[in-house]
């Protein structure tokens, strides 16, 4: 999401690179992570979310350069005033462009509310409420008309942070959900989700976004403030300054350590939501609870 950028990074590029030499980097950690990670086969469809942000406009650029006739976009219109339209006009710009078909669907159609009117009624946070829906809503959509590959615009970054973020929530579930495709925690009604840009830094992502002048659409979100994963993000931001290649270590060691071990572990299985149908490790799912006190 366009949430997540980080206005204390500073972005320029290194005056010894050339344009052409950078746009090669990105792209090379992109086409590995997909070969070394046998992320997409030539028989799958992919559905790209995009928020309109550097990020998921990223991956949707590369897979219109290298999966083109694979690709569709998928935008979600949460339902937040002096968000949603503008990341919405982005999101259709960049399809015609690049001559992507793109899919919409919204919190209103879908539940009968925007995210501005459900968080007057839940006490949940505001990104809470709208991280559970939108991912609900993605898998469901992607299921139902059929992909196999679910791509997001999540960075080295971005993974980063949710690793520590889990250690510090305690969070094995969740933890085990990470990595460059779908964690150990599987369920057939989950669509494949992955990262083609997990190791591309979001410094990368800010540094792309200003060479190739797309200027998106930058998030105002008035729920963005104070969030858990903005303090994360600050907290690793300042260490990666004093210790570089901090972020990277962190996955490193995910990626090694941590994974194996969870690999081993019986993590309790995913069932269906009795209401709803979609997979779920709570019951009633997390979006049903939201849609059940939205009701009261
Ligand atoms: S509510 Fe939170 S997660 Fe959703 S767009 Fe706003 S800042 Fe991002």
């Amino acid at each position: 999401m366009t949430c997540r950028r980080n206005p204390k990074l500073t972005v320029k590029l290194d005056p010894s690179i050339s344009k052409e030499e950078f746009y090669r980097t990105i792209k090379g950690k992109f086409l590995r992570a997909i070969k070394n990670n046998k992320l997409i086969r030539q028989s799958d469809k992919i559905l790209v979310a995009c928020s309109g942000g550097k990020d998921s406009m990223l991956v949707l650029y590369l897979m219109s350069q290298h999966y083109h006739a694979q690709t569709t976009a998928l935008h979600v219109d949460q339902g937040i005033c002096g968000v949603s339209s503008p990341s919405l006009k982005i999101v259709k710009k960049y399809c015609a462009l690049w001559d992507i078909p793109l899919k919409i669907v919204s919190f209103k159609q879908e539940f009968g509310k925007t995210l501005d009117q459900m968080v007057k009624k839940t006490d949940h946070s505001p990104c809470y409420v709208c991280g559970v829906v939108r991912r609900y809503l993605i898998n469901k959509t992607a299921r139902e008309e059929g992909f196999t590959k679910l791509a997001t615009g999540h960075n080295l970054d971005d993974e980063a942070q949710s690793i520590l973020m889990n250690v510090v929530m305690g969070d094995l579930r969740r933890q085990a959900r990470l990595g460059y495709s779908t964690g150990i925690v599987t369920h057939k009604g989950f669509v494949q989700r992955i990262k083609p840009l997990r190791d591309v830094y979001e410094k990368e992502t800010m540094i792309n976004e200003q060479l190739k002048e797309w200027n998106l659409f930058t998030c105002n979100c008035k729920y963005a403030i104070d969030s858990f994963r903005g303090r994360m993000r600050d907290l690793l931001d300042d260490y990666e300054a004093k210790h570089p290649q901090t972020k990277k270590n962190i996955i490193n060691f995910y990626d090694s350590k941590i994974i194996p071990k969870l690999a081993q572990k019986q993590i309790k299985p995913v069932k269906n939501c009795a209401n709803c149908g979609e997979p779920s490790s709570q019951e009633p799912c997390k979006t049903c609870q939201i849609i059940n006190k939205l009701k009261k």
